[in-house]
């Protein structure tokens, strides 16, 4: 079992925009996201770690096994890694990378819950 998607500092945290995941800004500047790399870039690149992911974010899931979990279902985090996620992010995505997710067929749903 792997645990380099947790977070190894409480300090400094961030939340993934598109999949909610939280680790600290240098595991997002080091490994990038393990659910969004191939669309966000982060790894090296701290400019794309603070575009995609956000301070601004409530509540913690600790997901330990994504596929029959209830919870991961409810939050739409069944097909990814497991690590812990943010129930909600503020933040918003450049136009870049929703062009991008949308050329990958992707479809954005926000995570923020703040406003309802
Ligand atoms: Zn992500």
């Amino acid at each position: 079992m792997s645990f380099d998607a947790i977070p190894k500092d409480l300090r400094g945290l961030r939340a993934c925009l598109v999949c909610s995941l939280v680790k600290s800004f240098d595991q997002f500047e080091t490994d990038g996201c393990e659910n969004c790399e191939e669309f966000m870039r982060m790894k090296g690149n701290k400019d794309n770690v603070y575009d995609h992911t956000s301070n601004n974010f409530d509540g913690l899931i600790a997901l330990t096994t994504p596929t029959d979990s209830w919870v991961a279902k409810w939050q739409r985090l069944a097909r990814f890694t497991r690590g812990i996620y943010a129930i909600s992010v503020s933040g918003t995505l450049p136009q870049s990378t929703l062009r991008d997710m949308k050329n990958r067929g992707i479809v954005y749903k926000s995570r923020d819950r703040s406003q309802r």
